[in-house]
């Protein structure tokens, strides 16, 4: 009966988002985080009203990027505010609940659950035109969960070129393919490295495998990002966009038209 309340909240809040993306990856330091911060500060720039909620019980990281480590939820009605990053974009992050940051979280499967549902269900997003979930990465409990509950949901996997995280990505969407959930498509992290001494784009970890991986599955590219420095400054010192180079603002751009169009 509970669940069936929730579930009703859930689908009221649900219904006043246009679209809703999960940002999913084979395995962990890819640059989910990054990709999803930053999918989210673009969109909100062009005027668009973003959501951006962080359900990576384990690794939080969203809210560090944006330089709100300390920030605590407040609640007002029973309602869960968001964090006003700006006028256009709210931020829910579960490092919100926690007292410290730096604390490991030893939660099971339903407490997770119970969680993510809350958050859907709870918070004072309001009308949105893009909710953007940064998940964990693999297939575990939280994308599971994201895919049950977030009705009209697409993913977006980012990727490393490499081989052995393009093996993961695979298994990323046979899980988005078993629980039906589209796929807006793939973006290739890390992808090259251009010198700021030579300015040539130098292929550290390989390049076009995200791609490649895309074309054989008849899923949609959706762009790639080099590696930059500007990256790390940004997300260790909370300021996402400031500090990128301008060809991956431009790469990132890109990305951002395509997946609006
Ligand atoms: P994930 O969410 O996949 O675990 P993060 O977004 O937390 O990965 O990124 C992992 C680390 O790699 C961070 O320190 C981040 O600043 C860095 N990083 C991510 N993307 C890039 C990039 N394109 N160039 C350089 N560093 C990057």
């Amino acid at each position: 009966q509970e669940f069936e309340l929730q579930s009703q909240k859930i689908n009221r809040f649900l219904e006043n988002v246009d679209h809703k993306l999960v940002v999913m990856s084979g395995k962990g330091g890819v640059g989910k985080s990054t990709v999803a911060t930053n999918l989210a500060v673009f969109l909100s720039k062009q005027g668009y009203k973003v959501g951006l909620l962080d359900v990576d019980v384990h690794g939080p990281s969203i809210a560090g990027l944006l330089g709100l480590t300390g920030l605590r939820m407040n609640t007002v009605n029973n309602q869960i505010q968001p964090y006003l990053y700006t006028e256009n974009l709210k931020v829910l992050s579960i490092q919100g609940l926690l007292e410290y940051p730096d604390d490991p979280l030893i939660w099971r499967g339903p407490v997770k659950i119970g969680i993510i549902r809350q958050f859907l269900a709870d918070v004072n997003w309001g009308p949105l035109d893009y909710l953007i979930i940064d998940s964990p990465p693999g297939t575990g409990d939280e994308p599971l969960t994201v895919a049950q509950t977030v009705t009209g949901c697409q993913a977006v996997i980012v990727t490393t070129p490499q081989e052995i995280a393009l093996a993961d990505v695979r298994k990323s969407i046979q899980f988005c393919q078993r629980v039906n959930m589209p796929i807006l498509g793939i973006i290739e992290n890390m992808s090259g490295f251009v010198c700021p001494g030579c300015g040539s784009l130098h292929a550290i970890f390989k390049s076009g495998g995200g791609e490649k991986t895309a074309s054989d599955w008849g899923i949609s590219f959706l762009g790639r990002l080099p590696i930059d420095p500007g990256v790390v400054t940004a997300g260790d010192a909370g300021q996402t966009m400031d500090s990128l180079a301008s060809h991956t603002k431009e790469e990132m751009q890109r990305i951002v038209d395509r997946i609006i169009h």
